[in-house]
């Protein structure tokens, strides 16, 4: 196993197992934190690849680091395998929940996990294979949908060594990306007040509710001064009991997005001012709490146009007529324009021209170079605080219908169907084939590097979670349980 061809060969070789991985992950969906089959399944299955396996990373329970080889460089692969609450969905390209309230992999984590899992396991063959020096990793992440997993991994140092990480996510399109998107910083604020009869007595009460209010007021007022980048959400998770009790307690929850981490600090420290004037007023006690967040993506342009060079060895996903075919009927349960506005939204600024030549507009099985630069998406990912720390990479893949809404059924549909594999194992071949060139040659990496100081202004890593807050942690049954797979 020498050459790229044989890499690629390698991973169609062994496409029913990591096919079976994928698929054993979708039908036996855990949410964020509570990965416990996923994750031991994955770590079983690199242990048997001979890799070692090391647990526990940053605190979590359903956190892992497999690695092989030795010596410089090292590269990682992330992967991810949390579902969403409440997304439970059948093969069938329509809605059908298999069992109603339960999860699903709404964003096709299933997937994301085993890409960068088949990766590594190609990459470990081949420097085993040449007998070149290096190490690779594949990084088990979780809580990526609900929990910063990889930021509790951040700031325990995983990372810390690495020479390059790439990622993929499932997507409509095959292109590594050059955008970039925002940090989050998830905050709660609890206002303690002094309950009192609110009919006959409200004068000795003070209302930790009102605060909340006075605070949403003057936070929505502080909108109009703020850039457009920046985006703040709330939900009131507790705002007392009964009416006629004034609110001794009341609970706002918030998160607060900017791209630039010192944007972020900024308008977090104007929000908290907010509060802390709304409890003024109130004469109530602020308790804030900061639970998590996650930094901006930096997105290292020399790896993506190293991912779209190995595209051009790759080819593009063949899909069948009978793909097509369900991709379409997935699509024929969105009104048309919905789908047109998603993709006059997120994909035509980007895609404009790959779009004219789709020959069939339901699936996109070409490779495109990156087309998102200078784009800043306002969602944003645990994959910021990798990519704070060293070179990355994220590289998206069709492994569903195009312009179909994601977090929902058809995600979930899609990503246990033969068009999440494909979109899987085509993703797992551009990131074999990309860290190869980077093993074979340094100047890749050297680039890759320079690049990175310039984008960080040598400004080190500034972890989002301060210290003394804890990830959440849940007992894991399945560690002590006999090996999935030997
Ligand atoms: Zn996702």
């Amino acid at each position: 196993m020498q050459s790229k061809q044989d890499v690629i060969n390698w991973i169609e070789f062994n496409r029913e197992q990591f096919i079976a991985l994928a698929d054993a992950i979708w039908e036996k969906p855990e949410i964020s934190m509570k990965e416990f089959f996923a994750s031991k399944l994955q770590a079983d299955y690199l242990e048997y690849k001979d890799f070692t396996i090391k647990w526990d990373l940053g605190g979590l329970n359903t956190a892992f680091v497999a690695e092989w080889g030795s010596g410089k460089p090292v590269i990682g692969f992330l992967g991810e395998y949390d579902a969403l609450s409440n997304l439970s969905q059948s093969r069938n390209p329509f809605p059908d929940p298999l069992i109603p309230g339960e999860p699903g992999q709404g964003c096709g984590h299933n997937l994301l996990g085993v890409g960068g899992l088949a990766a590594a396991a190609a990459v470990k063959e081949w420097l085993k294979a040449t007998g070149s020096t290096g190490t690779v990793r594949y990084y088990g992440c979780p809580g990526e949908e609900n929990g910063d997993g990889k930021v509790f991994m951040a700031r325990a140092g995983a990372f810390d060594d690495l020479d390059a990480a790439f990622n993929f996510h499932p997507s409509s399109i095959n292109s590594a990306s050059k955008g970039s998107t925002v940090g989050v910083k998830d905050v709660i604020f609890r206002f303690h007040g002094i309950s009192s009869h609110a009919g006959s007595e409200p004068d000795l009460g003070r209302s930790a509710l009102d605060a909340v209010e006075l605070m949403n007021i003057g936070v929505n007022y502080l909108r109009e001064h703020v850039t457009d980048k920046v985006r703040i959400h709330y939900t009131i998770t507790h705002g007392g009991d009964l009416p006629n009790i004034v609110p001794s307690k009341a609970e706002v929850w918030y998160f607060i997005r900017a791209h630039k981490p010192e944007e972020l600090e900024e308008v977090s420290e104007r929000i908290f001012k907010i509060a802390r004037g709304a409890a003024m007023m109130t004469e109530t006690r602020l308790e804030l709490i900061i639970q998590g967040g996650c930094s901006s993506v930096l997105s290292n342009h020399t790896l993506a146009d190293l991912q779209y060079e190995a595209m051009q060895v790759v080819g593009p996903i063949r899909f069948t007529a009978e793909e097509y075919e369900f991709a379409r009927k997935i699509r024929g349960h969105f009104s048309q324009k919905d789908l047109d506005e998603s993709l006059q939204k997120y994909f035509l600024p980007k895609y404009p021209q790959p779009y004219e030549t789709l020959k069939d507009k339901s699936l996109a099985a070409e490779n495109y170079p990156a087309m998102d630069e200078g784009e800043i998406g306002t969602g944003s990912t645990d994959v910021g605080d990798v990519s704070q720390i060293t070179p990355l990479s994220m590289l998206d893949t069709t492994c569903e219908p195009l312009a179909a809404p994601g977090h929902s059924w058809a995600t979930v549909a899609a990503s246990g169907s033969s068009i999440g594999h494909k979109g899987m194992l085509h993703a797992a071949k551009i990131m074999a084939l990309a860290a190869i060139d980077c093993y074979s040659d340094p100047v890749h990496l050297q680039k890759a590097r320079a690049e990175f100081i310039r984008s960080t202004n040598r400004q080190p890593y500034q972890c989002p979670i301060p210290d003394y807050v804890n990830p959440r942690q849940y007992e894991n049954p399945e560690r002590n349980k006999p090996k999935l797979i030997n």
